[in-house]
């Protein structure tokens, strides 16, 4: 007997988190009828960040069935070859698009205002708060807020990111689940200074790189990628300032365009500052909570966090739409079926900090020139291989036709 079904209005989800998992699940979630809310501590949905990809078939028959590829498609950037270059600006090595794109790229604030325009009339979100406790019994989830009144909910999904508050309230401190990479990485809008039209470059000295590129043909506006080496920081998260500082001193003295980045950088209000880092937890689901995205298996830089983010959303409301809203088969199967895809994504995203910021000259000019050995198109091959195997790496079941 199964209790399929593709009603799930007698649900009531709290999602924490409006950037890319949240948004998405609650599409995939009210796409059955749940009742959903979404509650961002930020005070509007965020824009900024880099631009996102996807690849391989699994990828796109998710959002062909959430109904957004068209649309994704429509606003795609295209970023085509990076080059690495010299203090100068000479360039050194050549690096084709398929190394950091996928098959469909766009602006990780184009993909989150998408999702939510397609919900916003159907999911209720809550800007400028947050979850403060939660209390589970057998029937549901008691939540308190930091400034709305308390209220109760069937579910709670923690998609949050890589520092999860529904992760530490549930499942335990950050720090038994987050492995630190040894490296950060910061992006901004820049400038387009350097009159790049849809190609990048990339500049490393020892422990620290400056990346710039154009992806979307903007004549005016660039992104700047900082990534460096350390040991890990301690610092407000929330305190921008003090994010600014951090990177101004270590850019300081570093030679090609950092000077005109720096200059950037203190005009920004889109900072994105982070630990290279990922995010292994033993189980995503306790009780009636679950982990989604970031907060369950975030990868940071080329995991592909975004594509399992919205692979799981689409995994975890479709199981829930299998079971009938049976929390307890839907989040076992859920846990199953996006756990190994979630490593194998993260298992090639290990690199990107050495990658980047090689820590020593030595180590820059052996990257330099295996890359010039092995060839741009060698490379294409090999690394389009890599990403779409992790990529499609998961079986689909078939779940039930959404109502609307
Ligand atoms: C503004 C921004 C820029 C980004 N830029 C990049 C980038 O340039 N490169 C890159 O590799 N990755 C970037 N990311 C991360 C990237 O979006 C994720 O790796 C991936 O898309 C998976 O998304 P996620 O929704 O799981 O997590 P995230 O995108 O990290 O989203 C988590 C969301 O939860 C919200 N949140 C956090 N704590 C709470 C709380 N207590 N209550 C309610 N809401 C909370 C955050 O404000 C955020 O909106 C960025 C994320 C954001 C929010």
């Amino acid at each position: 007997m199964t209790n399929e079904t593709n009603d799930l209005s007698h649900l009531t989800v709290l999602i924490s988190g409006a950037s890319v998992a949240g948004p998405a699940l609650a599409l995939n979630l009210a796409r059955y009828g749940a009742r959903v809310t979404v509650v961002e501590k930020a005070p509007a949905l965020r824009g900024g960040g880099f631009a996102v990809d996807f690849r391989g078939h699994v990828h796109r028959g998710v959002l062909t069935d959430m109904g957004i590829w068209d649309e994704i498609h429509a606003r795609q950037t295209h970023m085509g070859r990076q080059t690495v270059v010299g203090a100068d600006g000479s360039p050194r090595v050549d690096l084709p698009a398929e190394m950091m794109s996928g098959d469909v790229e766009l602006f990780r604030g184009e993909l989150a205002r998408i999702m939510y325009e397609r919900t916003r009339d159907r999911v209720e979100y809550v800007f400028g708060d947050s979850v403060a406790s939660l209390t589970e019994d057998a029937d549901g989830v008691d939540v308190t807020f930091d400034k709305g009144a308390p209220r109760r909910f069937g579910l709670v999904v923690g998609a949050d990111g890589l520092h999860s508050l529904t992760r530490r309230l549930v499942f335990g401190d950050e720090s038994r689940y987050l492995r630190f990479f040894d490296h950060y990485v910061a992006g901004f809008a820049v400038p387009n200074h350097l009159g790049l039209d849809r190609t990048g470059r990339i500049y490393s000295e020892p422990g620290r790189a400056v990346a710039v590129g154009n992806y979307d043909g903007d004549p005016d506006r660039a992104g700047a990628m900082l990534v460096f080496r350390s040991e890990r920081l301690s610092y407000d998260r929330h305190d921008i300032a003090a994010q600014k500082r951090i990177l101004r001193e270590r850019f300081a003295g570093m030679g090609w365009e950092t000077p005109h980045v720096l200059e950037a950088l203190e005009e920004t209000d889109d900072l994105y500052f982070d630990a290279i880092a990922q995010i292994h937890v033993d189980r995503l689901t306790k009780g009636r909570v679950a982990l989604l995205g970031d907060a369950g298996y975030g990868a940071t830089m080329g995991g592909m966090g975004t594509g399992v983010a919205v692979v799981g959303a689409y995994v975890l409301a479709g199981e829930l739409a299998l079971a009938g809203g049976d929390h307890r088969t839907a989040f076992a199967e859920y846990e199953t079926r996006i756990r190994s895809f979630a490593k194998g994504c993260q298992k090639i995203s290990g690199n990107a900090g050495p990658f980047f910021a090689p820590a020593t000259e030595r180590r820059i000019r052996s990257r330099d020139r295996m890359y010039r050995l092995l060839g741009s198109r060698l490379l294409a091959g090999f690394f389009r291989k890599l990403t779409e195997k992790a990529a499609t790496d998961i079986r689909l079941r078939a779940y039930p036709p959404a109502r609307g």
